[in-house]
């Protein structure tokens, strides 16, 4: 028989999660689900993260070493940063015009949002004094604490990873200067090290249909009750139709214009990077994915994936920045706070910012959605508002992040040169190997 391809197995997984979540939410089953089920979901995730401090280590070592001359580096580097910023002020925008047509927050009516702030204004306020912290910094803390003062330190924590990219860039840097010969030994170790890494993806991959499942079942029986969902509509639906452009509208046409390759061949090779991005709603955990994805089946150089990709996963959140400009919108509109040109023009540069500076992990642009409506005067307080239906979006607007950081680097790919074939060998999942 032939095997089910690896996106359908992972579909499957998640489906019957959701169906075996629903029936034990029925039948009162939470304790057993959370108890049982749950930590298998758990299990999977922290094993994508376990690898991800590795994988950036030895692959972007590999990748900078390979450039050869520092002029290549820095080419790259300008045209990664440069087109990361340009898509996310493209989907900031796009959140902008959406919630500006649709106007969600003024079909919530006042019994709602009395309901509302008064059942989330603690999870709210534990968000708000948790970007508090963030912003007590000076102008230039963001800078400051790219540089690690203690590289083992750094990598202790995957909440680091700027930190270990910058390291590894520096040691990137200092290998291309030295002798060739000198040079040889280390290179041939870290390109073996990431054979390795890149095995175990395979192998954990194989319990992805699992993993997902277990996380699945878990979000459901967990969730809070369809009622909220149905007053909150309207603005989930802003978000979805926004994420939904630039995930089918946006990514692929730029893909189309720049690369020549077609719609199906980049979303196929993205798809099970989008549902693993879906299903643990962190860009970090499915960087691993997301990086064998994007060189096996989409053809891009790992000298290109190796550095576009683990820098796009922690600044280049598409998703999550048109979030937070239609929350910050949505919240003003519920408050009945009308928002001026001049005050809307700040949230694309706000929320630009804002979405750098948000962690790779699940909830992390809600923390720093807090900043951007500090910024436009609108309540923070109104955080409660959208705490309801905040993990779906989050899943969403993840799958949205990963997929811009694939988009950047077959755009970056292709700038120098270094878009080939795609060249599975990993995965047994019945995609042809050219196209
Ligand atoms: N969960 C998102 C990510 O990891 C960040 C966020 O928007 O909360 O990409």
């Amino acid at each position: 028989m032939k095997k089910l391809a690896l996106h359908w197995q992972i579909l499957l997984g998640m489906a019957a999660g959701v169906i075996f979540g629903m029936i034990a939410a029925q039948l009162g089953w939470t304790k057993f689900v959370v108890d049982w089920i749950k930590p298998f979901g758990t299990i999977f995730i922290n094993s994508l993260k376990l690898i991800a401090i590795p994988l950036i280590v030895a692959s972007l070592i590999k990748g900078v070493s390979d450039l050869k001359d520092i002029s290549k580096l820095s080419q790259m580097g300008g045209r990664t940063i440069g087109i990361y910023v340009m898509t996310t002020v493209v989907a900031v925008t796009l959140g902008l015009l959406i919630v500006n047509i649709t106007k969600p927050g003024k079909l919530i009516e006042e019994q709602t949002r009395i309901e509302l702030m008064d059942n989330f204004s603690g999870d709210a306020q534990q968000r708000i004094s948790q970007a508090e912290e963030q912003k007590e910094a000076g102008p230039l803390q963001a800078l400051v604490d790219i540089v690690p003062d203690n590289i083992i330190g750094a990598a202790t924590s995957n909440g680091n990873m700027l930190q270990v990219i910058f390291f590894v860039i520096f040691f990137g840097i200092g290998m291309i200067l030295i002798p060739e010969e000198k040079a040889r030994p280390v290179k041939a170790f870290f390109d073996g090290l990431n054979e390795v890494i890149l095995k175990l993806i395979d192998l954990i991959m194989l319990s992805a249909p699992y993993g997902v499942f277990a996380l699945l079942a878990a979000l459901i029986v967990e969730s809070p009750s369809a009622d909220i969902f149905v007053a909150l509509l309207g603005y989930a639906a802003s978000v979805l139709i926004g994420l939904g452009l630039l995930i089918f509208g946006f990514y692929p046409l730029l893909v189309k214009l720049f690369t020549k390759k077609d719609y199906g061949f980049f979303l196929k090779g993205i798809s099970p990077a989008q549902l693993l991005a879906f299903s643990t709603s962190s860009s970090a955990a499915t960087l691993p994915v997301t990086m064998e994805r994007v060189e096996e089946h989409l053809g891009v150089d790992r000298e290109v994936t190796s550095f576009v990709l683990p820098i796009g996963a922690t600044i280049n959140m598409d998703g999550t920045s048109l979030y937070q400009a239609v929350a910050a919108v949505f919240i003003a509109q519920a408050f009945n706070i009308d928002l001026t040109i001049g005050a809307q023009l700040g949230i694309i540069v706000t929320a630009t910012l804002a979405s750098i500076g948000s962690a790779a992990v699940p909830g992390a642009g809600m923390v720093m959605l807090v900043i951007v409506l500090g910024q436009a005067g609108i309540p923070e307080a109104g955080l409660a508002l959208i705490f309801a239906v905040d993990r779906p979006l989050d899943m969403c607007r993840t799958v949205a992040n990963v997929t811009g950081d694939a988009t950047v680097s077959m755009l970056v790919a292709k700038s120098v040169d270094k878009l080939g074939d795609p060249h599975v060998k990993n995965w047994d999942d019945n995609y042809p190997a050219t196209t």
